[in-house]
């Protein structure tokens, strides 16, 4: 038997006993079973430039969402931090400019009341998954949750997460699996493509797979994107760049957006086989 805390209550709201399957609707985009969702867009919104030409190419490759982050938790305090609530109102000229729901990070409250105000989706990241105070606050937001998975969360401590998310009255969480930390260095971090299953096993939630945070490596991206939908992930979320040596924020693992035109069809078809196999 896993060890277990007596105290510990297993998740009730995220459970699959809870109910079927969720499927949360934004825009023209349906996270749930069955369902194909392709959210792309630069790492960093890093100038209304970049973001716009970035936001036109995920647009006409077939992207459904745009992401782009205004507040990006960077490892050193040195990094470029984001642009803050201006990346927000570039973010929200992307959107009438594409029709693209928008999906972006909150890091604190402040953060969050604005990103609530101005985005489709506010994503909580790995390093906040177990900031329990966002995420009651995120709780009591009217706008679906992109709930990343810790870096060494187990499946357990993010169904738990997500508990906090629906216990709080918001019943539109997306799960997002984006690696974990390994042993290995030849990745940036080690994508557990299992989760999926795992995650389905135990939860209504829909998930989807961010293949390029997760490796770190732009030749990877594609091909495990590929895996994920076959592994059978409601969506991907990929970064993408025209100019990835000038990027501000992960450059090494951006595809290029004739990449993700290529990719987008090929995902199509990948689901289509999978929803067959399941009947
Ligand atoms: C991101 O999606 O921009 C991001 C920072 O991802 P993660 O929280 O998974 O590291
Ligand atoms: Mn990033």
């Amino acid at each position: 038997m896993p060890y277990r805390d007596s105290s510990e209550n297993s998740p009730v709201l995220a459970a699959r006993e809870a109910k079927p399957c969720s499927e949360i609707r934004v825009g023209g985009a349906i996270f749930g079973p069955r369902s194909l969702v392709v959210i792309a867009g630069p790492c960093a919104v890093e100038s209304e430039e970049q973001t716009l030409r970035l936001a036109l190419a995920a647009k006409a490759a077939g992207a459904h969402v745009l992401r782009g982050g205004a507040f990006k938790p960077r490892t050193s305090p040195y990094s470029f931090q984001g642009l803050g609530l201006e990346g927000l109102r570039i973010l929200k000229k992307a959107r009438e400019a594409t029709g693209l729901p928008v999906v972006t990070e909150a890091v604190d409250s402040q953060s969050l009341e604005w990103v609530a105000e101005y985005a489709d989706i506010v994503q909580i990241g790995a390093r906040n998954m177990q900031n329990f105070t966002l995420l009651r606050e995120a709780g009591r937001v009217r706008k679906p949750v992109l709930l990343k998975r810790g870096m060494s969360a187990t499946i357990e401590e993010w169904l738990q997460a997500a508990e906090y998310l629906l216990h709080q009255g918001n019943d539109q969480v997306i799960l997002c699996e984006r690696g974990v930390r390994s042993f290995d260095n030849s990745t940036r971090y080690l994508l557990d493509l299992s989760a999926v299953l795992a995650v389905q096993a135990r939860s209504h939630l829909p998930i989807i797979v961010d293949p390029s945070h997760a490796t770190g490596r732009r030749a990877m991206v594609v091909p495990m994107a590929r895996a994920a939908i076959a592994a059978g992930a409601s969506g991907v979320m990929v970064d993408i760049h025209d100019q990835p040596e000038q990027a501000l924020c992960d450059g090494p693992q951006a595809i290029s957006p004739q990449d993700l035109a290529s990719l987008v069809p090929v995902l199509r078809r990948i689901a289509d086989v999978s929803a067959g196999g399941q009947g």
